[in-house]
């Protein structure tokens, strides 16, 4: 028996709690057709080259959208990214209104069990269909994971602990040829992916069903593109 049929009983429950809650907190949840992973993608593919050629054009249309998502969302796709203040997931998207992203974020994009639990409650109860890590140039957090690796810096309160999240990726690149804080972007953002798919099994389960990609990438921020590495 594969594992999505031993996990099926357990997905229901899970589904059935995950309505109560999100009858009491985050919106009923209809069930949307979903616009598939693929599409998702490229919708995201599209909104970034439109951020790039004319900024000016994404101004969110909110009047529009805001009755019809007072009781209900589904967002079609789910954006963990670094809580920095110039990377905006719906800005950089294309100017994408409220409904659209399940946007969960922190220093240095980290998938910790808060993170994990976001993104599993937009996939199995929001359904939505693409999950896209994104690192970014000049990331404070993950340079301050470099200069934990290359000079042994202490980093006070519960900012170490933070970074001590990141630190592997650092330590995975450190002497490889280019910038080193930007090698350790790319391989944390990496490792976060990966790491979505390893420590929740919704996830894999409906990536492995084929109801939902996982993706990474990283956010220039002199050019505004986003460059999709896997
Ligand atoms: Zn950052």
């Amino acid at each position: 028996m594969c594992q999505s049929c031993l996990s099926w009983s357990r997905r229901r429950f899970l589904g059935a709690a995950a309505a109560s809650i999100g009858a009491a907190t985050l919106g009923s949840g209809a069930r949307a057709a979903g616009v598939g992973p693929d599409e998702a993608l490229q919708r995201l593919k599209a909104g970034n080259q439109k951020y790039v050629a004319g900024p000016q054009l994404c101004v969110a249309e909110l009047s529009r959208t805001r009755a019809s998502l007072a009781k209900s969302q589904a967002p079609w796709a789910t954006i963990l990214c670094c809580s920095d203040s110039r990377v905006a997931p719906e800005l950089i998207f294309g100017g994408l209104g409220p409904g659209e992203l399940f946007v969960a974020r922190n220093a240095g994009n980290i998938a910790d069990t808060d993170v994990l639990g976001t993104i599993e409650y937009g996939a199995e109860h929001l359904h939505s269909q693409l999950i896209v890590v994104v690192g970014h140039e000049r990331c404070g957090a993950v340079a301050a994971a470099c200069d934990v690796v290359a000079k042994g810096a202490k980093l006070p309160g519960s900012i170490g602990k933070m970074v001590a999240a990141i630190t592997p990726a650092a330590e995975a690149v450190v002497g490889q040829p280019g910038d080193f804080v930007d090698n350790a972007v790319k391989e944390n953002a990496r490792r976060t992916a990966l790491a979505i798919r390893q420590n929740s099994e919704i996830v894999a389960e409906l990536e492995h069903d084929g109801k939902l990609k996982i993706a990474y990438a990283r956010f220039d921020l002199d050019s505004g593109i986003v460059d999709f590495l896997g």
